[in-house]
């Protein structure tokens, strides 16, 4: 493990492990959480810094887990002095090679699965299967990557001129920066890290400051795998702190790439400041997903990609479902059985795989869901499967809210707003163009599904006139997509793309080669040009 020089960080004594189980105990201590963290590591040490402190209760039972120091100006500049004395010798591994340590994170992390899922579940709130998937999609992530470190294709071209050849390369662009949002807080960064690292970038990661531990937790197990392969000190860093060190990185002109994920608020602060200084970003923003319910649709199958999508991982999920399209002739069926599954759902710990519901991150969140509830009610919204806070055993943090359902009109203000909690939209519609027209009419575009067994209008949903969403499936809900594919979204969305398919070519620039064998120097064009 990496060498420590905080101080205060000799007891694994925190007051929520304290309480808690055995095990409990046992997944922070195999993930090196300690009672007060450094929040700064180069990869092979971690730094001091006269930085705020961050204390990250869990949402679950509300109990302070631990300590984690923010990033100071100076911590923060000798982070990018080494990222920078890194990437010089990083870029020059050949990229199996990188694949090659990209692969042992890899193993590592299989190995790291439980506790960190585990982990993931306490700091944040998600189920403990969602856990242990987000962990999984790491895993997944880096196979990938390790595939691709021997695919970082360039196209060959026909030059016009004799004698001469052309082709295009790519090469590392330098340090990326990785800020992340609290609701995916180890595997957005393994998105981005695990394929910077085989295209010969470093990375500069800022965790969500609601999950600081998650960051602690990932980086010291990236930072094992590192020591073992003598990998250069720098090549994956971590700076703990919250917005305005995430403005530090976007003002930043070491950093030629900012990758950002969170709200659009957020977004549009980071690309201003990295299109100012004529950076790149990467941007993976809010989301107003829906799914359109044909007269065709199997409602079976529907309602549990409807309700997992609403109220898995209790809403916060940036492909959560947020609005219902539901054709007029089904409408009041399916509304049936949505309210009937609402009233079975178990809301409680989310360590306890008998609930289906955890809690939300924060008290501030809780304050978001019934903000929107009431302005939902004010707008004329009805609630048929009724909001509320939960009280008494079991929901101490305050953090645990009842999913609900609200029949709304497609013109009502609040449905054009993403509210990160259980709240779920029904609209009616009537026809396939106006279902579609819902389902495009809002400012964010990142997931969408149809449920039919249409085969017409299934086509419909996602040609060019249909969803203008990054995302669109059909019978499969809006949220859970895999890694193969690449992820983000339009509009407010960002824009972004993440993960697989081509993503890598973000993390790289293009050079085109043109090489003269001949014994003469023609001009592109025919142009001559003759001394
Ligand atoms: P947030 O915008 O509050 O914070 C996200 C991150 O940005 C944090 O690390 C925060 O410290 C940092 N930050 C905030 N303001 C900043 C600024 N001006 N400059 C630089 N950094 C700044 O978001 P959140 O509450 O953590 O996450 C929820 C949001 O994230 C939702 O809108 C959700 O849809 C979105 N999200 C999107 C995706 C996606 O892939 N599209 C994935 C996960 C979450």
């Amino acid at each position: 493990m990496i060498k420590e020089i905080n101080p205060g960080d000799t007891a694994l004594s925190a007051n929520a492990y304290k309480d808690n189980s055995t095990s409990t105990y046992n997944f922070l201590k195999s993930l090196e959480i300690r009672e007060n963290n450094s929040g700064v590591s180069t990869g092979l040490q971690w730094l001091k810094s006269k930085g705020e402190t961050i204390a990250s209760h869990s949402p679950v039972d509300g109990k302070l887990i631990a300590v984690v120091t923010s990033a100071d100006r100076e911590s923060y500049t000798t982070v990018i002095n080494k990222a920078g004395e890194a990437f010089k010798l990083w870029k020059m591994w050949p990229s199996p090679k990188r694949g090659e340590v990209v692969r042992q994170v890899g193993d590592a992390l299989r190995r790291y699965k439980q506790p960190l899922g585990k982990l993931v579940s306490y700091e944040m709130g998600k189920s403990l299967q969602e856990g242990y998937g987000e962990v999984q999609e790491m895993i997944d992530i880096c196979d990938f990557a390790v595939g691709l470190s021997r695919q970082l294709h360039g196209f060959t071209m026909h030059s016009e001129r004799p004698g001469h050849r052309m082709y295009e390369q790519w090469h590392p662009l330098g340090i990326v920066g990785i800020i992340t949002a609290f609701n995916f807080p180890v595997a957005v960064w393994s998105w981005n890290t695990m394929l910077a690292l085989v295209c010969g970038d470093v990375c500069v990661w800022k965790p969500s400051e609601k999950t600081p531990l998650c960051g602690i937790a990932c980086q010291n197990i990236i930072a094992e795998v590192f020591q073992k392969n003598n990998v250069p000190e720098g090549v994956c860093s971590l700076v703990q702190g919250g917005r305005e060190l995430g403005e530090w990185m976007a003002n930043d002109t070491n950093i030629p790439l900012v990758s950002a994920t969170g709200s659009t608020k957020m977004g549009k602060s980071v690309a201003a400041a990295v299109g100012a200084r004529l950076g790149r970003s990467l941007l993976e923003l809010g989301g107003n997903n829906a799914i359109i319910i044909s007269k065709d649709a199997d409602l079976d199958m529907s309602l549990i990609g409807c309700v997992f999508g609403a109220v898995g991982t209790a809403g916060q999920r940036c492909t959560s479902t947020r609005r219902l399209i539901i054709h007029e002739s089904i409408y009041d069926i399916f509304k049936d059985k949505l309210v009937k599954a609402y009233h079975q759902l178990r809301i409680g710990d989310p360590l306890d795989e008998n609930n289906h519901v955890g809690p939300l991150i924060d008290k501030e969140a809780v304050s978001m869901y019934l903000a929107a509830i009431e302005r939902c009610k004010k707008e004329g919204g009805n609630f048929i499967v009724e909001p509320g806070v939960l009280k008494g055993k079991g929901f101490e943090s305050g953090c645990y809210v009842r999913p609900c359902i609200a029949e709304v009109t497609k013109d009502m203000d609040i449905v054009q707003h993403e509210t990160f909690a259980p709240v779920l939209y029904l609209i009616k519609y009537h026809d396939l163009e106006e279902a579609i027209a819902i389902q495009n009419g809002v400012p964010q575009g990142l997931s969408s599904a149809m449920m039919t067994l249409n085969l017409r209008e299934a086509e419909q949903f996602l040609s060019s006139a249909g969803s203008d969403c990054g995302i669109a499936n059909v019978n499969i809900g809006t949220s859970g997509a895999e890694i193969g594919g690449a992820f983000g979204g339009e509009k407010e969305t960002g824009g972004g793309r993440e993960s697989g398919s081509d993503a890598w070519r973000t993390y790289m620039r293009r050079q085109t080669n043109t090489i003269n064998y001949s014994t003469n120097l023609p001009l592109a064009q025919g142009i001559k040009f003759d001394l």
